[in-house]
């Protein structure tokens, strides 16, 4: 098996199973992002544990790309530190700019270096940034992160 073919494997085993998918009833943040140009949406969830550590809940529709994301998303960053989960949305928006040319850190991004591929065809890239960008937004909505200075991505 090739190693496309395993990453495409990876990506729509989350698809078909997505992890941790569902609604907080009292979350601090929520963000709801669509992606127009392929009709992605997504809608992200944060709240803090006692111990400082991030929750996550979503719910979305949209490809495969996109919706398998959101799990990667959540298997890496549920009940991490706010700082850890921002340096893995860094490095997932890095792989993602990375014009397929990247040699991702599986310690860091664990399933998400499956998207590898994903980052060499410019109408996908949105659909995988989607639930990260989600994220940020829900994170700053929330408190739980300030707003970026002017670094737009
Ligand atoms: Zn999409």
């Amino acid at each position: 098996m090739s190693l496309e073919s395993l990453y495409q494997d990876i990506i729509l085993d989350h698809y078909k199973n997505p992890r941790g998918r569902g609604l907080m009833e009292s979350p601090l943040g929520t963000a709801f992002h669509v992606n127009p140009t392929c009709g992605d949406e997504i809608n992200m969830q944060v709240a803090a544990s006692e111990d400082g550590g991030l929750l996550i809940g979503y719910e979305g529709t949209g490809c495969s790309i996109s919706q398998a994301s959101a799990s990667v998303l959540y298997e890496l960053v549920q009940g991490r530190p706010v700082a850890d989960a921002e340096s893995i949305r860094l490095a997932f928006v890095e792989l993602m700019h990375s014009k397929g040319h990247a040699d991702p850190d599986e310690e860091v991004l664990g399933d998400a270096i499956a998207f590898v591929g994903v980052a060499k065809y410019p109408a996908r890239i949105k659909c995988a940034l989607l639930p990260w960008m989600a994220l940020q937004d829900a994170e700053i909505k929330g408190g739980l992160m300030s707003e970026p200075d002017s670094d737009q991505e």
